[in-house]
């Protein structure tokens, strides 16, 4: 990425001023008047001497955008129209050409639908007894498709029918007849994290079905991915340290306008695990708020659910119901922003959420009722891959059920999580006898090493990644991250941009795994520590993995003893493997 200037890549989203050998700005990242925001392009770094914000350029475009460094990386690449010959198929060329056409006609729609409002009484009548100012409409893009079947046809007559067909915002029927999806609708358009329109939502104005109508999905505008305000909401996130959820673009918009801009909503899906990845980056507090109603509860349980495994310790996602035939929009503009905001104290956080859902149908007073419990909970909490939320969790689940919380860890087969540093600094490993389970190593190293080296790539000079063929027969490392790692070190010797190999990984089960461990290390944000430091961590994670690939291989072998005689072969691994010294760690 180093051909990546930095104040080139600022300046796409904020304009910069010259000051002596740096360029300032007003920081984009906390509301102020006069330019604290520094770039230095002799350093590539930015500074924001109000708010304490730093980093490189990769770590503007996540900051600025959301999104996390894979995404970051593509975008970048993108900007400095970098190619990725290797790996880029002839498919996804052709994606992106077509998305350039896409998303042309959708902004062009999104014009004509904002001039159209303005000749629409009625519609401008509906927003006002909303409660909705014309500022509010216009940070939104609100705009209005009129009646009849035909308009944007004649209004955008230069994108050609193909693209608006491929954007959604124009239906060929059977026949070959064409006309526009969206009539007699207030517009709401949806938009990336890069403020790109992807798509709309529209409302009807008085009665008829449906009453919301979306986009549908297209190259650009994947309902699982995106969320409606979140480009807007991303300041008020950061200054409120917390994200509302929602269900309907309305009560995104009334609640902006009560002075509450952090709030988000799904766009007709249940909340999705990339939906919480993109906001746990922003912020550590999620509340869900939904309708009181069987629908509400309904979204409320599936978005517990597929949180699940994204919860990181540290991380707080609760769950507040309105009174029955609220909703946020009738909320607020009845009761006010405070009024709103003190609704937060009553909502329940996930655990006790979890365990109040399980026990309602449940009599807690029988054995096979508190039987029950803990068999709904089950599968749910071996979900939990939080350490330190998930103990809680067993414990309160424990309380309620008349267990304890060892007999409950039994039942759920938990494994210990405590073993793992006192075993570290032991001498090898002559005891085969202990389980499995017991002696399966925390994944963290793996995966820490692979997140350092993701932010850091020069650091796979310090590691030997031929050392990784030891552990290709342990079942105690997770082989995945093991590949994963082996990726990046090949990578990283080949000199091979950041690019390449992100897009090496694209679409396979990997990314996934990057996908999380960039979120792990955003929330401990190491992509801030020192050279130094990051390069103390790499060797000392580098010497664990070694040292527990060096044990674990004698493990291997004594265990194979226990059945057959020994090979020459084995022996003279044995004798290496014993013979070397262990990994000794700087700690
Ligand atoms: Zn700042």
């Amino acid at each position: 990425m180093n051909r990546l200037d930095i104040v080139a890549v600022i300046e796409r989203y904020v304009p910069l001023k010259r000051a002596g050998s740096n360029y300032v700005a007003c920081c984009p990242f906390h509301t102020e008047k006069s330019p604290s925001f520094t770039v230095s392009a002799a350093k590539q770094f930015y500074h924001c001497f109000g708010c304490g914000a730093h980093g490189t350029a990769i770590g503007f475009v996540m900051e600025y955008s959301g999104t996390g460094f894979i995404d970051a990386v593509k975008d970048l690449a993108q900007m400095a129209g970098m190619q990725v010959p290797e790996y880029q198929t002839e498919r996804s060329a052709a994606k992106s050409a077509q998305g350039d056409d896409l998303a042309g006609a959708l902004l062009k729609a999104a014009r004509y639908y904002r001039t159209q409002l303005k000749e629409a009484p009625q519609a401008i009548e509906y927003l006002r007894k909303r409660g909705l100012s014309g500022e509010i409409a216009k940070e939104f893009g609100i705009g209005y498709a009129p009646e009849g079947w035909q308009n944007l046809q004649t209004a955008l007559a230069d994108c050609g029918p193909k693209a608006m067909i491929a954007a959604g915002l124009v239906i060929e029927a059977e026949g070959g007849k064409r006309y526009d999806r969206f009539r007699d609708r207030i517009m709401f358009p949806i938009v990336d994290q890069r403020g790109q329109i992807i798509g709309f939502g529209g409302r009807i104005l008085e009665r008829g079905e449906p009453k919301y109508l979306n986009s549908p999905e297209t190259p650009l505008f994947e309902k699982g991915r995106e969320l409606y305000g979140l480009y807007q909401a991303r300041r008020a996130i950061r200054e409120a340290k917390r994200a509302l959820v929602v269900e309907g673009y309305m009560d995104v918009v009334a609640l902006a306008q009560h002075g509450i801009g952090y709030a988000v909503a799904t766009l007709g899906t249940a909340t999705t695990p990339t939906h919480l990845q993109k906001l746990l980056r922003q912020t550590d507090e999620i509340v869900f708020c939904f309708d009181g109603d069987a629908a509400g509860r309904r979204a409320a349980w599936r978005a517990l659910e597929n949180s699940l495994d994204q919860l990181v310790d540290g991380k707080q996602l609760s769950f507040l119901f309105l009174p029955q035939g609220d909703d946020p929009d009738s909320y607020v503009r009845k009761s006010g922003k405070d009024a709103f905001e003190a609704l937060f104290g009553q909502a329940l956080p996930l655990s006790q959420y979890l365990i109040k859902e399980l026990s309602s149908g449940v009599d807690l007073a029988t054995p096979e009722g508190r039987a029950k419990l803990l068999e709904a909970a089950r599968p749910l909490v071996k979900r939990i891959s939080a350490p330190l939320l998930g103990l809680m969790l067993r414990k309160q689940l424990a309380q309620t059920a008349g267990v304890s919380q060892q007999e409950l860890d039994a039942q759920f087969q938990v494994k210990p999580t405590s073993s793992a540093p006192a075993e570290r600094s032991a001498p090898a490993a002559r005891h085969s006898a202990r389980p499995a389970a017991q002696r399966k190593a925390p994944t963290s190293i793996l995966r820490s090493l692979i997140g350092w080296l993701m932010l850091h790539p020069q650091l796979a000079r310090l590691a030997e990644r031929e050392a990784l063929a030891d552990g290709r027969e342990m079942s105690t490392l997770d082989q995945a991250e093991l590949a994963t790692l082996d990726r990046l070190l090949e990578a990283a010797q080949r000199e091979e941009t950041v690019v390449s190999w992100v897009e090496y990984f694209r679409g396979t089960e990997q990314e996934q795994l990057l996908r999380q461990i960039e979120l792990a290390l955003l929330t401990h944000e190491v992509a801030d520590w020192s050279s130094q430091e990051t390069e103390r961590e790499f060797v000392d994670g580098w010497a664990q993995l070694c040292e527990q690939m060096r044990r674990g291989q004698l493990d291997l072998l004594t265990e194979k003893w226990a059945r057959q005689k020994p090979t020459r072969e084995d022996e003279e691994r044995y004798r290496r493997l014993s013979q070397q010294k262990p990994h000794a760690t700087q700690k």
